[in-house]
């Protein structure tokens, strides 16, 4: 390839050769074409825009304007630019008033190459007027899964992007993300106008990235030992990210991590932002912190060495597993997903939908996502295989991820499913009411403390025919009941389970129920208070 664009990587940019489809993407957008382009963080989406965007320009075609939602990003993008001699700059509320119409001037006078700006700022009358005053060369939709109604990212301003199509038929577009699945790729398409778009789909494995799903008996006990086991040595501790839902979590957490002697910090959106920021930026230039959050810490990270990324709550969807899991290991070298997961997570989760104020569709969509989600838990398969075919990508076994290094036991519990969907049966239709799993699990196993007794459940038929099974077990069996679908939580909030449209067939016999066995965590140094 002889064209300007290379000549742009290696001589702007300084890279020798283009990677993966990078070649094929930025000659399409040169030459005026729309295109989706989907690729993993750190895959170099950036410069799929950055080189047809400065050829365009040499060429006489105008400015690219790049649509970004994060301040942060904006800034470091401008700055390695104009380091790189581009010319470029960011209009947002970062800006003052000065500061924001020298922009301006320099934007009508044609002596920029790219200017980034904010979704909202975009879609005003009186950007998009001056826009329709100077010659564009190219729009660029970064974060383009933000406008997907059912991703975490949603930014209600995305949706009104669709404007450029209308307003600026001839301006090419290119729309990048690092995360959509069929659903959400459908969507961008749909709400960008992107129909006629070719779309360039690079591989999403992330070969670097060990997966590990382990069961939950005390999370924070669990997460010490992997951490020091894995990543702290004599030459000091690596850097991670620990997950939480809730910022109460996040408080708990880091203050404990921090008691047990590690440097943690916390980080989650009800902080005020200079602590905030403070975080973040020790996180970015000191050695050794483990940053526990929620996911409002995440986009627009940009550490490499991120050795680990731990869950102690189960994320949404694969995508949002993806995503988070993602920001390990960007530097290629060997990192960690870890996440622990148990019936606890699968109920809250199930609460959390059912309690929401979203419509049937929007709970719908959102049971899918989880239900995919839970299938990569209880997948006893490879987990890079099923997280992979997820966003359409076909694969073969890792054999670097738990279920391939260590392949769990599997056994046939169609038997122990019918005990426990009858149990849940019987004990619905003597006391009209629904019960919990820890309840349930007595009846099973023949225990008749006082609850039992109160409730009269010890007079039930099922009543002791599990008492082979022990209890860890039969909390196994009962997560991976709600995990399949075959029972669900009702709307009590006290984690009560209910049979389903699909139980009826494992109750009749009609299917039969491969199961993975509990495993139990090896005994840990750290006999831990967590909860
Ligand atoms: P993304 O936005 O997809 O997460 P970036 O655009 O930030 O990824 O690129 C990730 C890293 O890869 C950056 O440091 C970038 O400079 C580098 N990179 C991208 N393309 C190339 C290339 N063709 N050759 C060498 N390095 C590249
Ligand atoms: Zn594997």
């Amino acid at each position: 390839m002889s064209s300007p664009c290379l000549a742009i990587l290696n001589q702007v940019f300084g890279y020798p050769a283009f990677r993966g489809q990078q070649a094929d993407i930025v000659e399409h957008v040169a030459a005026g074409g729309d295109c989706l382009v989907l690729m993993p963080t750190g895959g170099g989406k950036s410069l799929c825009y950055q080189i047809p965007a400065i050829a365009r320009k040499q060429a006489g075609q105008g400015t690219a304007i790049v649509v970004s939602p994060l301040i942060a990003l904006m800034q470091d993008q401008v700055a390695a630019l104009t380091e790189a001699g581009v010319r470029a700059a960011y209009l947002n509320s970062s800006l003052d008033a000065g500061q924001a119409s020298d922009v301006i001037r320099a934007l009508r006078a044609g002596d920029l190459d790219l200017l980034y700006v904010a979704p909202e700022r975009l879609t005003t009358p009186r950007f998009l007027e001056l826009l329709e005053d100077i010659r564009i060369g190219l729009f660029a939709i970064d974060e383009a899964h933000c406008v997907s109604e059912w991703g975490h990212d949603f930014r209600p301003e995305y949706m009104q992007l669709s404007v450029l199509h209308e307003r600026f038929p001839y301006v090419p577009r290119i729309a990048l993300t690092a995360t959509a699945d069929a659903l959400t790729r459908e969507e961008i398409v749909r709400r960008l106008r992107l129909d006629a778009a070719r779309v360039f789909i690079d591989s999403f494995d992330r070969p670097n990235i060990r997966y590990r799903i382990v069961e939950k008996d005390n999370a924070r006990a669990q997460l010490l030992d992997f951490v020091r086991a894995e990543h702290c040595t004599a030459q000091g501790n690596d850097a991670g990210i620990v997950y939480c839902l809730s910022r109460r979590k996040v408080e708990e957490t880091a203050a404990w991590l921090a008691s047990q002697g590690l440097r943690a910090l916390g980080y989650h959106g009800g902080m005020d932002a200079a602590t905030r920021l403070k975080h973040q930026q020790q996180f970015q230039q000191e050695e050794g912190i483990v940053m526990v959050a929620t996911i409002a810490f995440g986009m627009g990270i940009d550490k490499p060495d991120v050795r680990f990324v731990a869950h102690l709550d189960l994320p949404k969807s694969v995508e949002g597993y993806y995503q988070e899991t993602g920001r390990a290991g960007r530097d290629g070298l060997p990192a960690n997903a870890w996440m622990a997961y148990g019936l606890a997570d699968v109920v809250q989760q199930r609460r959390m939908i059912d309690e929401s104020q979203a419509d049937e569709a929007h709970k719908r969509v959102a049971s899918g996502k989880l239900d995919a989600l839970l299938g990569l838990c209880e997948t006893a398969s490879c987990r890079r295989v099923r997280l992979l075919s997820y966003f359409g990508e076909k694969s073969e076994p890792c054999g670097n991820c738990d279920t391939c290094l260590n392949p769990p036991a599997t056994w046939d519990g169609t038997r122990e499913a019918q005990m426990a969907l009858s149990c849940v049966y019987r004990v619905a239709q003597a006391s009209g009411i629904h019960f919990g799993a820890g309840h349930l699990i007595d009846i099973l196993r023949g225990n008749a403390n006082e609850r039992v007794k109160q409730h009269g459940h010890d007079t039930l038929t099922t009543f002791g025919i599990g008492k082979d099974l022990p209890e860890p077990e039969w909390r196994a069996v009962f997560r991976q009941l709600v995990a399949f679908g075959l029972l669900t939580v009702d709307h009590s909030g006290h984690g009560s389970l209910m049979l389903t449209a699909e139980s009826r067939a494992v109750l009749k016999g009609e299917r039969r129920l491969i199961m993975r066995r509990h495993t139990t965590r090896a005994k840990s140094r750290s006999s831990s208070t967590g909860p």
